[in-house]
């Protein structure tokens, strides 16, 4: 396979180094995904999933056993008392907005805590070009933005205005160099937030976190939470949709946004859906588990590649991202391309930055995935901005992100020695 590939004995040593020094971790990780799938299992167990509730309906959707018991295994799992899950919402900023647009009134304020992700910039940031969405609404959007990471949840708690109405913290890094928020970290925010302001709502922006750690956020504390099916939920499988869950009048006021006020969350067929969404859900503790491998291997490896990597291949990890640091935009496009080239779909097309909607700066995204987009396969995403951050997560195999970085380091050797 090494001659198939052209991968030279360096690069295959630096590989075999990097697995021996992860080897000692990867127990914990099987551990953490065993505990993981039992939670999942037994949130199926607890709701008598049968066969006959994954066929789906159609029309209007009365009546969707399938549905209401995807609901409450979403709850059971992530903490909250109930759960909206669909394919209705096109992806996770759909879901995330959604909540966030349906739990807040003009005069309300929203206090954010760090540089949100792209997508989601739109709706809490201004920009010299326009307010952001929020503000239109006359909904005021305080940021706190500390001086250093990681954050003290004191500092948190004094800083927010006494009269927040909602506070926003997003668990993973996203695509920023802002740190991740463990749950532990979460846990002590919430706490100190609320001891001071006790009716002060939390959303927990829950992308790329889901099965990362034996707790989510929706157990210790927050209000409700939100996420997208194409990343770690949706264990690969599920083609599209996003889920909120947590208290139910902030599920129900999201379901009313969704639909319309007054149908709520009893309407909507789920076609065919209602089975890969289980499917992949059963899955996905196993998967992330394999993901959160893959990202270990990626730091160890990088890292004796030369570059910076964050977070290093010991810390304890909370979301399944890896960033690298590269420098330079020509070494973005190579790394893209390497990962691009051991996708199982794709892998003769050559990625290229373009202007994504809904992110700011041109970006270029390496995926060569059987659901488009899909980032709990092996997928790139290089901002085109300083100073040139490479974001890898993903890999439904601990053994292709490997191969992945592999490859991705063959490109990189082939930039600096050009033939
Ligand atoms: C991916 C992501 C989102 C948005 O999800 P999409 O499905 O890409 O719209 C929001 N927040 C974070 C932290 C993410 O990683």
């Amino acid at each position: 396979m090494t001659k198939y590939y052209g991968i030279s004995p360096k690069l295959l040593n630096i590989a075999e180094k990097a697995d021996k020094k992860i080897a000692p971790l990867l127990d914990s990780v099987s551990s953490l995904a065993a505990y993981n799938q039992l939670k999942v299992l037994q949130a199926f167990h607890a709701e008598g999933l049968r066969a006959e509730d994954l066929f789906g309906t159609t029309g209007y959707g009365y009546h969707d056993r399938g549905r209401e018991k995807t609901d409450n295994i979403f709850a059971r799992i992530f903490g909250g008392e109930t759960a909206l899950v669909r394919w209705q919402f096109v992806s996770g900023t759909h879901a995330i907005s959604t909540a966030i647009l349906s739990n807040c009134k003009p005069k309300d304020i929203i206090a954010v805590l760090g540089r949100p992700y792209d997508t989601l910039r739109l709706l809490l940031e201004d920009s010299e070009k326009c307010a952001s969405a929020l503000a239109e609404l006359g909904v005021k959007v305080y940021h706190l933005i500390p001086d250093n990471w990681p954050v003290n949840p004191k500092w948190v708690a004094q800083k927010i205005p006494k009269n927040t109405n909602l506070l926003f913290l997003q668990r993973s890094r996203g695509y920023s160099q802002q740190p991740s928020l463990s749950i532990k970290k979460i846990k002590e925010i919430i706490k100190e937030c609320k001891r001071r302001l006790p009716s002060l709502l939390i959303m927990v922006d829950n992308c790329y976190g889901e099965f990362v750690e034996e707790k989510e956020p929706g157990d210790v504390g927050a209000d409700f939470i939100a996420g997208s099916l194409i990343k770690n939920p949706g264990g690969s499988l599920v083609p599209t949709g996003g889920y909120i869950a947590g208290r139910k009048e902030c599920v129900k006021k999201a379901s009313e946004r969704l639909l319309a006020p007054g149908l709520g969350e009893n309407l909507g067929a789920t076609l065919g859906f209602t089975r890969s969404i289980l499917h992949g859900l059963f899955l996905a503790p196993q998967i992330v588990g394999e993901a959160v491998k893959g990202s270990m291997f990626s730091a160890a490896f990088w890292e004796d590649m030369g570059y910076k990597v964050f977070p290093k291949w010991k810390e304890r990890r909370t979301d399944i991202i890896q960033g690298v640091i590269l420098g330079s935009r020509e070494k973005a496009i190579a790394f893209s391309k390497g990962i691009q080239m051991a996708g199982p779909v794709d892998s003769v097309v050559q990625p290229e930055g373009w202007k994504m909607p809904g992110y700011k700066d041109e970006i270029i995204m390496a995926g060569g995935t059987f659901i488009q987009g899909g980032s709990l396969e092996l997928s790139c995403d290089a901002p085109f901005r300083q100073p040139y951050i490479v974001y890898l997560q993903g890999g439904i195999s601990a053994a292709h992100s490997r191969l992945g970085c592999i490859l991705a380091a063959k490109e990189l050797e082939a930039i600096k020695a050009p033939v």
